[in-house]
């Protein structure tokens, strides 16, 4: 099989490192990739979202598989350009159609998906600067903190939560006055849940579905959780709290109830879903819908998959994953990103990177990296991930601390706290 992976971050290396393992691989290209990508398979000068270069690309190279990393594609619609094409229409991609990833294209379509099938979630109102009055209104009915929420896609940034009334109703005329130009044009205000977040991955083919290993992300750019949200700086899994009972609701309450809920809705959806769920008293409740897998979490979740992942995917896309095995490696996996420092602010670019190469015992996922005259730089605030097994969490994450400290560039800094709070 010739596979094209679209996208160029950790999550992709960690995918392609993945792919690259299963017999059935004959060909790996990601396109564009990264100076990682290009160790496991070939690297291709295409944006993934340039749907002409890639429809060329898949044409000219009997490509036989697609599958998207990132959102940004699938909420174009790649997907659905690939079935209206004569040429391209019996080539599996895998990710849903324009229609499933409006589930992370719209907050707003989200909490109506998980109103009408009964998924359980915070209380919402969804405003326009039509209907501000009530959306102030319905923020006085609520207590501290505030959840503002941008309805489009905001590169991670779209979330507000605010400490007190004033600065919600502020914050709220603002996003709706174009504060992330039309993707806050609606926003939606949410009740605020108190509880530890857990990521719960589930492959499709939009009847049968397996349930990947969970995990856990830390978003912060400090130790303990503090400072400014960054696109997460690790991960853990297994997440201890998410025992085979607390799973046992996931799956009857939330991953079940979505999946017919997309069938019942007529939406093709033969791909990854990403709940990003929070544990409130122990009861399970949906805080978002991604379309893809996560990154970093992908970094520890793949290590944990046994089973050939293409086999997987084959069966998404041609819909009988239920005939499919998952085998699950019962060792604890983690991954702890090394960053540029400044990062999520201002950081430089374009530092070597040194040390790679006498890592043992872990694995080396490369996020914003690029290839210069044959050095690895880094081209990304987020720009390696590391990658471990252990018998425990703590046995992983000692492993990857101390791989992290032998890995160089000007200015790297990762959180030796990941983990702290399972
Ligand atoms: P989202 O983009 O919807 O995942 O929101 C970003 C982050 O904001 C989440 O990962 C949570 O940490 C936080 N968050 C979002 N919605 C809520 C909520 N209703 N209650 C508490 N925290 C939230």
């Amino acid at each position: 099989m010739k596979l094209l992976l679209l996208g160029s971050g950790g999550r992709e290396h960690a995918l392609a490192w993945k792919i690259a393992q299963s017999p059935k691989i004959e060909k790996l290209y990601i396109a564009p990739g990264n100076a990682g990508t290009s160790n496991v398979g070939e690297n291709v000068a295409i944006k993934a979202d340039d749907f002409t270069a890639i429809r060329e690309f898949v044409v000219k190279n009997n490509i036989d598989m697609v599958v998207v990393g990132p959102e940004d594609p699938l909420v174009k619609g790649i997907y659905d350009y690939f079935k209206k094409d004569e040429a391209l229409k019996n080539i599996p991609v895998i990710g849903p159609s324009k229609a499933g990833a409006v589930l992370e294209g719209s907050k707003e379509f989200a909490k109506g998906f998980m109103q009408r099938h009964n998924i359980p979630t915070a209380g919402y109102k969804s405003i326009t600067a039509a209907n501000l009055e009530e959306g102030l209104a319905f923020l006085e009915t609520l207590e501290a903190p505030y959840v503002l929420k941008a309805d489009g896609l905001c590169a991670g940034k779209g979330v507000l939560i605010l400490p007190t009334l004033e600065e919600a109703k502020e914050e709220l005329k603002k996003m709706l006055s174009g504060m992330f130009g039309n993707a806050s044009a609606t926003v939606v205000i949410e009740e605020f849940l108190s509880g530890i977040e857990c990521s719960v991955f589930v492959l499709t083919d939009g009847k049968n579905y397996k349930i990947l290993p969970e995990a856990k992300d830390y978003k912060r750019i400090g130790e303990g959780d503090k400072g400014l949200n960054t696109g997460g700086m690790g991960s853990v899994s297994p997440v201890p709290f998410a025992d085979k009972a607390w799973m046992k609701k996931v799956e009857d309450r939330i991953i079940r109830p979505t999946v017919e809920g997309l069938a019942a809705e007529g939406i093709d959806y033969k791909g990854f879903i990403f709940f990003g769920l929070i544990n409130v008293k122990g009861e399970p409740m949906v805080i978002e819908y991604n379309v893809r897998m996560g990154d970093p979490e992908t970094e520890s979740v793949m290590l944990r998959i046994k089973s050939d992942l293409v086999e997987l995917l084959e069966g998404a896309a041609t819909g009988n994953l239920n005939e499919k095995v998952l085998e699950i490696d019962p060792r604890s996996a983690v991954c702890v990103m090394l960053v540029s420092g400044g990062y999520p602010e201002h950081y430089d670019k374009g530092f070597a990177i040194s040390g790679i190469e006498e890592i043992e015992n872990s694995i080396v996922f490369h996020a914003g990296t690029a290839l210069k005259d044959g050095q690895v730089v880094t081209s990304g605030g987020r720009v390696i991930a590391v990658s471990s097994y252990g018998a425990n969490k703590e046995e992983a994450l000692a492993q990857s601390f101390t791989n992290a400290k032998k890995i160089n560039f000007d200015k790297k800094y990762f959180r030796s706290d990941i983990g702290f709070d399972l």
